[in-house]
């Protein structure tokens, strides 16, 4: 009956019952029965080498509707316990997605600076072929103009 019990802070007096062993026993509270909270004497010397099995209630036998209400805090306790460890479940799920998500978005945008470098590198590659293109057609249109003048008007060699 007693499952896990704690010793009661009040101190040792004279209406203390004496245990098996001749001592005074202190008042301690069961919270493994069907009334959790209820105090009792047992034996000072509970829970080590010395076997005593000295029991005794200390708080009157409550009405059974107390173990009921217990009870049924007892299981909502549980559900609370149960859902707190849910929670922290899809907590830790939800941190680990986003230490994902935030790896993929560095990896991406790591890419994404290397694209727009190679694409300003490309530009600029183009713009110098441009000009180049450019002054070569312009030589081209001079020698073509130089060469039309020379065919319709001849240098006339001074005889
Ligand atoms: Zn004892």
């Amino acid at each position: 009956m007693q499952g896990s019990s704690s010793i009661s802070s009040s101190s040792v007096d004279a209406l203390m019952p004496r245990c098996h062993c001749g001592v005074r026993s202190p008042i301690r509270t069961a919270w493994k029965c069907d009334y959790p909270g209820r105090r009792f004497y047992g034996c000072s010397g509970y829970e080590t080498t010395r076997k005593c099995s000295f029991f005794q209630w200390y708080d009157p036998e409550p009405p059974a509707r107390y173990s009921d209400v217990i009870r049924r805090f007892l299981e909502t306790n549980e559900g609370i316990i149960s859902e707190n460890t849910e929670l922290k479940k899809t907590r830790q799920e939800l941190l680990d997605e986003l230490r994902r998500l935030q790896q993929s978005v560095h990896e991406t945008r790591a890419k994404l600076e290397a694209t727009v470098a190679a694409s300003m590198a490309m530009e600029d590659n183009m713009l110098a072929s441009v000009a180049t293109t450019r002054k070569r057609g312009v030589v081209i249109i001079v020698l073509i103009s130089v060469i039309v003048l020379l065919v319709f008007f001849p240098i006339k060699v001074a005889s």
